[in-house]
């Protein structure tokens, strides 16, 4: 047993989809801790104990144990919870049709938002509390290890999570008894591992091919910090994919050979489903593998499988990684060459097949190049947690200064005049992030300003995810486009999103933090980006004609209020009938959907205003002249001629 005497120790913890780990730092090395039963990967998997589960306290089994309950009693088993993690209520639906699970009936509302929750036998429980169970044997296995409390640890999370699946698993931290110093994306944690921060620069590829997940990250080491370029995957493919190619063939054959179909043996076919993961495990080093299993006929149901025969069974999963990994590659804007690295992260990359196909896709062989696979993968993320938490604990110097950087998966931004998206931090910018935009008002003596926070890649507030709605009060009334309203955005390390909004000439000021409890699945991030491919073209068009009608509606505005100012009367009868008439044609123009029409009413009208402007201007300068500073009479200036519009000039910190 290892260094009792040490208290306050960090650790690092990989919650997986299928499997979950523990690690921590012995000397300068990473270490996966084991559990009571001598294995390193502790299964994710949930089971409450069924005695216990009628009435009194529930006793919970996690892991191996929780995996063999599966065949006894599946409906008092939680797995794969991570993919619940921080989701609303109408994705775990959809999500639930894959597994067994039952939501409760009556769900709770917290802050209007609903909190899903699953029924396992009389009890119900949240995602993150059934990922808090996990946790707290991972945090049992540590304490026993040590000897001593643990309290602290780093988890990773997948790069594309987004704000509220980060969230719930740091919910899930704190529910175990965990302070959660940091979560750490599970590719840059993979590179840590392998101490690829140590080069400096470079570019990382992390190819992780798990239980239920594919994922691929492209990262980029600039001065010993990682930034996530890109990232991209398959939330459905991963080994047991595999497992279930070799569980059909099993059945089918069973089924024509002896006339038995244990499709309808939940037991049977968890049992086969078993033998097919074996044979698969024992084909990544061996030519052939064996099924022989008794059936419950008595019969046995022999098969020798070689890999050869494998490897052209399973080639359509691989191939669904190459995808992505293009993908992947085209959103950094590189060439497979221009990875310097790769590294293999999951249990699925010990098929050889599997680093094959890796090697062909970054072109590796070509290049002199090897993956790397000289750690464990199924233990490697754990290990880079542990690298991170020992950063975090103080221990090491050398790392000390070393940050590490995630990406916002979507970007955020807040709905313009007219229903546009004035996009201030997009998407796959690094976090912390931080960005500020100008506005204003397009209504005259606009008192009110709502400001409606919104995620997405759309052109359209309309098309794109809600997050927050706030209002900026009590600006004092004014002209319109005259206040000056700074937007600030800020998502902080640990991706909670600030928004800020204040009138500069006023100081009147309102914010808004968001903590989306209604998260978005992946699957949702890709469709709102491919999405927003899809619809370019015609989202570009409604952007124009919004555009072009708030124009309209600015020059229209400036042109009623026209008869108020003294200028007015030293035009000719003759221009203001021309003015008149000008308006009348954009007005008559300006509800349609020709964009190019408004857009030309608007410029004829703004010609026959042209000197109705030089009188105004002539009129402001005698302003200034009269004691009025320049920049007061500029600003006049300003709001006479520039368009009510959102000033689209990103500062970017
Ligand atoms: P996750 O990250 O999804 O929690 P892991 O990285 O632990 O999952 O990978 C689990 C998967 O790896 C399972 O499908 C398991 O069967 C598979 N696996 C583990 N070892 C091997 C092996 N030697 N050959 C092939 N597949 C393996
Ligand atoms: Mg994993």
């Amino acid at each position: 047993m290892a260094e009792s005497n040490l208290t306050g120790r960090v650790v690092g913890i990989d919650l997986g989809t299928t499997n979950s780990l523990v690690a921590y730092m012995q000397g300068d090395a990473p270490v996966v801790i084991p559990g009571v039963d001598g294995s390193n990967l502790v299964p994710s998997v949930v089971a409450l104990d069924p005695v216990a589960a009628d009435g009194g306290r529930p006793t919970v089994t996690v892991g191996n144990g929780a995996r063999k309950a599966l065949i006894e009693t599946p409906e008092l088993v939680i797995y794969s919870v991570k993919r619940l993690m921080g989701r609303g209520l109408e994705e775990i639906h959809d999500e639930l049709k894959l597994f067994p699970f039952r939501l409760a009936e009556d769900e709770d509302g917290e802050q209007g938002n609903v909190v899903p929750r699953i029924k396992l036998g009389e009890m119900r429980f949240t995602p993150p509390e059934i990922s808090a169970y996990i946790l707290r044997q991972l945090k049992r296995n540590a304490e026993r290890f040590f000897g001593a409390p643990v309290t602290q640890a780093v988890i990773t999370v997948p790069a594309y999570f987004n704000d509220a699946q980060r969230q719930a698993t740091k919910d899930a931290g704190r529910m175990a008894g965990l302070e959660v110093l940091r979560l750490v994306n599970e590719p840059t944690a993979a590179a840590l591992a392998y101490g690829l921060d140590r080069a400096k620069e470079g570019t990382i590829a992390v190819y992780d091919f798990g239980g239920g997940t594919f994922d691929i990250s492209i990262l980029k080491l600039r001065d010993g910090i990682f930034e996530v370029q890109s990232t991209n995957g398959d939330t459905h493919l991963g080994g047991d994919d595999i497992d279930n190619l070799l569980l059909t063939i099993a059945l089918d054959e069973i089924h024509a050979e002896h006339g038995v179909d244990l499709r309808g043996h939940a037991s049977a076919v968890q049992a086969l489903r078993k033998a097919a993961m074996d044979a698969k495990i024992s084909l990544s080093t061996e030519d052939a593998a064996r099924f022989d299993i008794e059936l419950p006929n008595g019969d046995r149901y022999q098969r020798e499988i070689p890999r050869a025969v494998f490897e052209v069974l399973i080639e359509p999963v691989l191939e669904r990684t190459a995808g992505p990994c293009k993908q992947a590659l085209t959103d950094a804007g590189i060439t497979p060459e221009q990875v310097d690295e790769v590294v293999l992260v999951g249990g699925s990359t010990r098929i050889p097949a599997v680093r094959q196909l890796v090697d062909d896709l970054f072109h590796l062989a070509a290049r002199g190049k090897k993956p790397h696979i000289e750690l464990n993968p199924d233990e490697v993320v754990a290990l880079g947690a542990a690298v991170q938490a020992d950063i975090l604990a103080g221990a090491s110097k050398t790392t000390e200064e070393m940050l590490l950087l995630d990406v916002t998966p979507l970007s955020l931004g807040i709905e313009a005049l007219g229903g546009t998206v004035a996009r201030i931090i997009q998407r796959n910018s690094t976090i912390p992030a931080s960005a500020t935009e100008h506005f204003t008002t397009g209504v005259e003596g606009q008192t009110n300003v709502a400001i409606h926070v919104v995620q997405g890649e759309r052109e359209l507030a309309a098309d794109c995810r809600s997050l927050a709605r706030f209002d900026l009060k009590g600006i004092p009334p004014m002209s319109a486009g005259l206040p000056r309203i700074e937007v600030k955005f800020l998502i902080d390390a640990d991706g909670i999103l600030k928004v800020t909004a204040r009138e500069q000439r006023s100081g009147q000021a309102a914010k808004i933090e968001v903590k989306p409890t209604y998260g978005l699945t992946d699957e949702q991030v890709e469709s709102m980006i491919l999405d927003s491919f899809d619809h370019a073209e015609e989202d570009f068009a409604a952007r124009l004609l919004i555009e072009a009608r708030n124009e309209a509606e600015t020059i229209l505005t400036l042109v009623e209020r026209a008869p108020e100012n003294p200028a007015w009367n030293q035009l000719t009868d003759d221009e203001q009938a021309a003015i008149a008439a000008a308006r009348d044609r954009l007005v008559a123009v300006k509800g349609g959907t020709d964009q190019s029409a408004i857009r030309e009413a608007t410029l004829a009208l703004d010609r026959t205003t042209q000197r109705f402007a030089e009188l105004m201007m002539d009129a402001a300068v005698t302003t200034a002249i009269r004691g009025k500073t320049m920049d007061a009479a500029d600003e006049d200036l300003g709001e006479a001629i520039n368009a009510p519009h959102p000033m689209a000039q990103a500062e970017f910190k």
